[in-house]
């Protein structure tokens, strides 16, 4: 059976390097259809509790949140996936799964066209605190509908 390494740093039809938009970007090594599965969004998972015992600050820039309030730090045991740049008008989403019986999972795929060379992004779509500033996560990604902010829409 072909078991696929979801620790391993690449990821077929995934290339990471130097991004126009931010630090290290993920980038298509082929033409990619509509619908491409890229691979799973991996990292040292903690549950909702242990998140709250972790002071995050530092590391936040490659934290996902899970429905459920687990968290997967991609920055331990990540993969190209974490490389994916936030756009407003993004060409893949993550899209959490479950099995039965089994956890959730991030699975980042294509919801457009992508073109061999096209740099990958997600909607970010951040959460914070109602009590918290909606201020310091501006975007410029430039795309007809940026919304100006990382964070998701209210
Ligand atoms: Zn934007």
């Amino acid at each position: 059976m072909n078991q696929i390494d979801l620790t391993a740093l690449s990821l077929p039809g995934v290339e990471v390097h130097d991004s126009g938009v931010h630090g290290l970007g993920a980038f298509a090594s082929q033409d990619l259809p509509v619908g491409t599965k890229l691979g799973q969004y991996a990292g040292r998972r903690y549950s909702a509790e242990q998140a709250e015992a972790v002071d995050w600050d530092s590391s936040l820039t490659y934290l996902f949140g899970l429905s459920d309030g687990t968290l997967i730090d991609g920055a331990d045991g990540g993969n190209a996936t974490r490389h994916l740049n936030h756009a407003c008008e993004p060409n893949c989403e993550a899209v959490e799964v479950q099995r039965k019986g089994r956890r959730i999972v991030l699975e980042v795929r294509t919801i457009k066209p992508v073109r061999a060379g096209d740099e990958l992004f997600i909607d970010y779509a951040l959460t914070v605190d109602e009590s918290e500033p909606r201020t310091g996560y501006p975007c410029y990604c430039k795309s007809a509908g940026c919304r100006g902010t990382l964070l998701g829409p209210v």
